[in-house]
């Protein structure tokens, strides 16, 4: 007797078992002899609605095992992104498989009586293919054509034309195809993936992704999305069936080619097929003082890396960071995989929620970066693929993430660059579900009851939540690279940071540490001489003013306050006053206008904090840089130049009379001397009308702000205008030298000891000079002790800066006599470059 040839396979694919089951039924009762292999994949394991690209490529391979091939029928939206997944999944290479787009009903029944019938791969297919023919043909409509698809054959996508009305697959719109090119330089990475994953979510269409070298993937998964690994230039083919697939995909197309609001890449007119992933420009490496200890992970640097600017030492206090490995050897037994898989899944999404919740209390990248973070551990790829491992190969849950998530890694650090640089962020979701999983304390930031410098192999976006940047001095990690989330998170904290740092968690806990974050060093054991240079050595006391220079010329100096959080640092430490109070904090995270009342109890914690002391107020500055939803629109070509500080009145007049109300009433509630600025001054006539209305609302004392060249030219009417001035070096570098602020690539420009920017301060101090208005700055530049005696030399006569660098500059303001610092300007001024100018001004104080 000689065995039966094999026969093709069909799996029907359902969001709905009953509906398959009941397909499946009634195909068989068309057959009369032995039926084909046939499988379901269909609904969710716990009964509910949905499908699952892992069943299904278990299905497949479940009826292929005859060697015939396979047809696959699918109902509709997300059934057929499963399917197209699941082809992912099946590793034999001669295993045939036909995806195709019949009418579920219709085309499985004609399927499995062909294939019953013994019939090849293809005649099956063209069978299902065709099986809306006779109803169509009664009815009287066009007759419908379909797409076979085979395995590989992902071309046939953009041809699938619509079918005609009137059956189940019909009644679905006929899938939306585009494409799109990746535009910004860092291309997709986590947060753009995270951004597209939530649009394709909130749509709830069944949408793909794919480039000519990678995918499909579900653009619900923003691990999938980072893992295409697409770069600038890079062409994303985007393919949605269902329901509103074509605004959807029209959607996410606009979204991808906007460049998600970071920087553009500048690409050739010939968009790449396939760009490489992109990868992090890296400026120049510094010089490594600490040994490496371990070979340097992918996405470190090759030496330590200054990534957030200041110097500082203190004792370090070691961050131990992965959980402890699962034991890989037991497996579930199987009546418990099903409640282990539920927990899994409940534990990722309540990490999920909870990083999310943390996310709404913060703002600006921290936000961001932490919402893409909780995409991952939200991922619906990452839980079908560890629910999966539970339920098929019986891991335990915490083993099961460990698996998959490593897996991801590997993918992650296989891309290279700011991929590879997330690899930190997966570690971070991994350890948190497991301990949630486990009920055991996650790992975090050390407690300390002393200021420390936080080394750790690397951090989560996370763990910097709760970093107080008063305890925590410093930031040295192993891994990361100028664009990592620690870099990013630490230059908004306004820590020193060194990445890169290879050995560094070697280090005893309490090990004194030397940290400059310009320069990448990171010396141990600092010996005197060298804590010496330190910006913000902890063993320096508070400030005790007044700040004057050794021959009694008077320096006022203030702190800095951008949130609440900065007043108490600022009297702690010792700050004669504020010198620039940022007022945006009062307006950010806000969709409308805080209260004339809100923003009076604002200003008065910081008036009541400084009683008698003068407090400089800047009204908002909205715009560039400090965007705010109600007040500056983000179509701008050119924030940086356009509608911000003071502009942003022409526009909104109201919202600055408010303001100025607000300030005044405040100020008339506490005893603090209460100056109010003007930020972006461009013009006199724009000082002049400031100063009325300021003082219309109540205010005694006016000043504006001098950011740019335009109002350093005109500072001698300025000084005429109002009643003082401040110069932000910050701004006033950016135009000065027209590079922008926020570049690093630019940062030797934007550098306020470019002899052009100090001859533009020489400007505005001798305007005050010879008017005897007071010149003040609350740029960056005020926080340099080796620049203050130069600033002061200038004719500047108050200095504003993060509290934390007060001392350091009021003992090197008191240093120097006035001669002294005017020799040093002079010398400054005089130099070419920075570089000079900085050797200049020391040559002078130290004669
Ligand atoms: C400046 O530009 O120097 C300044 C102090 O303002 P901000 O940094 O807030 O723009
Ligand atoms: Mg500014």
């Amino acid at each position: 007797m000689s065995a039966a040839a094999p026969r093709v396979g069909i799996v029907a694919v359902s969001h709905s078992r009953p509906l398959a089951e009941a397909a499946v039924a009634l195909a068989l009762e068309m057959v009369a002899g032995d039926p084909p292999p046939i499988a379901i994949a269909a609904g969710t394991a716990d009964g509910g609605t949905g499908t699952d690209a892992v069943r299904v490529s278990e299905a497949i391979v479940e009826v292929g095992a005859g060697g015939a091939g396979v047809v696959v029928l699918m109902d509709l939206g997300s059934a057929v992104m499963s399917a197209e997944m699941a082809l992912e999944f099946v590793a034999d290479p001669e295993l045939r498989v036909r995806l195709v787009s019949a009418p579920f009903v219709e085309g499985l029944l004609a399927a499995v009586v062909r294939a019953a019938g013994g019939a090849d791969l293809d005649a099956v297919a063209a069978e299902a293919l065709g099986a809306l023919r006779p109803k169509s043909e009664q009815l009287g409509d066009a007759a419908p054509v379909s797409v076979d698809r085979a395995v590989d054959d992902a071309g046939d996508r953009a041809d699938a034309p619509p079918a005609p009305a009137g059956d189940l697959a019909s009644a679905a719109p006929p899938p939306a195809i585009a494409e799109a090119v990746v535009r910004n330089v860092a291309g997709l990475h986590a947060r753009p993936a995270a951004e597209i994953a939530g649009l394709v979510a909130q749509r709830g269409v069944a949408l793909t992704l794919a480039t000519d070298a990678k995918g499909p993937v579900d653009a619900t998964s923003p691990i999938g999305i980072a893992i295409l690994g697409a770069g600038p230039g890079t062409v994303v083919r985007i393919a949605a069936s269902g329901a509103g697939a074509a605004a959807a995909v029209e959607e996410v197309r606009a979204l991808i080619e906007s460049g998600f609001g970071e920087e553009l890449a500048e690409l050739d007119a010939a968009p790449a097929a396939a760009a490489a992933p992109a990868a992090a420009a890296a400026p120049a490496p510094a010089p490594a003082a600490v040994a490496a200890s371990a070979p340097p992970h992918p996405a470190a640097p090759s030496h330590p890396l200054g990534v957030s600017s200041g110097r500082v030492v203190g004792p370090v206090a070691v961050m131990v960071h992965a959980a402890d490995e699962p034991d890989p050897a037991p497996r579930l037994p199987a009546d418990e995989r099903d409640g282990a898989a539920t927990r899994l899944r409940e534990a990722m999404l309540a990490v999920a929620g909870e990083m999310h919740e943390t996310a709404q209390t913060l703002s600006g990248q921290r936000r961001d970066v932490l919402i893409a973070t909780a995409a991952i551990a939200a991922d619906p790829a990452l839980h079908r693929e560890a629910e999966s491992r539970v339920r098929d190969e019986g891991l335990t849950p915490e083993r099961a993430v460990w698996v998959e998530l490593g897996r991801t890694a590997a993918q992650y650090r296989e891309l290279g660059g700011r991929m590879a640089e997330r690899v930190t962020d997966l570690v971070d979701v991994r350890d948190r579900i497991i301990a949630r999983l486990t009920g055991v304390e996650r790992p975090g930031v050390p407690e300390r009851d002393h200021p420390f410098i936080l080394v750790a192999d690397d951090l989560a976006p996370v763990d910097t939540v709760g970093l107080d940047p008063e305890r925590c001095l410093a930031i040295v990690t192993e891994q990361g690279g100028p664009t990592s989330h620690t870099a990013i998170l630490a230059r908004e904290l306004g820590l020193p940071a060194i990445v890169g740092a290879a050995g560094a968690t070697a280090l005893a806990d309490g090990t004194i540490v030397l940290v400059d974050g310009d320069t990448g060093e990171l010396i141990v054991q600092p010996d005197e001489g060298a804590r010496a240079t330190a910006t913000g050595v902890i063993t320096l006391p508070p400030f005790e003013g007044p700040g004057e220079t050794a021959d009694g010329h008077r320096v006022v100096l203030g702190a800095n306050v951008g949130a609440p959080r900065d007043i108490r640092r600022a009297v702690e430490r010792g700050a004669e006053g504020v010198g620039l109070f940022r007022t945006e904090f009062c307006f950010l995270d806000r969709t409308r206008e805080p209260s004339v009342d809100d923003q009076i109890s604002a200003y008065r914690e910081v008036f009541a904090a400084f009683p008698g002391a003068r407090v400089v107020v800047r009204t908002l500055d909205a715009g560039s840089d400090k965007p705010l939803p109600f007040l500056t629109s983000d179509d701008e070509p050119n924030p940086a130049l356009g509608v911000r500080g003071y502009r942003t009145s022409r526009r909104d007049p109201e919202v600055l009379d408010a303001q100025l109300r607000a300030i005044a009433r405040a100020a008339d509630a506490e005893s603090a001397d209460a100056w109010v600025m003007a930020p972006m001054i461009a013009t006199v006539a724009e000082a002049t009308e400031f100063a009325a209305r300021a003082r219309a609302a109540g205010n005694r004392t006016v000043g504006v702000m001098i950011e740019t060249p335009a109002a350093a030219l005109v500072a001698d009417e300025l000084c005429a205008a109002v009643d003082f001035v401040s110069i932000g070096t910050n701004d006033l570098s950016q135009y000065t030298m027209a590079a922008d602020r926020m570049s690093g690539e630019l940062a030797h420009l934007a550098d306020p000891w470019q002899p052009a920017v100090l001859r533009a301060i020489r400007l505005i101090g001798e305007a005050g000079t010879r008017s005897g208005t007071p010149v003040g700055v609350c740029g960056e530049a005020a926080a340099d002790p080796a620049l203050a005696p130069v600033l002061v030399g200038l004719g500047v006569t108050s200095l504003s800066m993060a509290a934390r660098a007060i001392t350091a500059v009021g003992a090197i303001v008191s240093s120097a006599t006035l001669a002294q610092c005017r020799a040093a300007a002079e010398a400054a001024c005089a130099a070419t470059d920075p570089a000079a100018a900085r050797a200049a001004a020391r040559e002078a104080l130290a004669t």
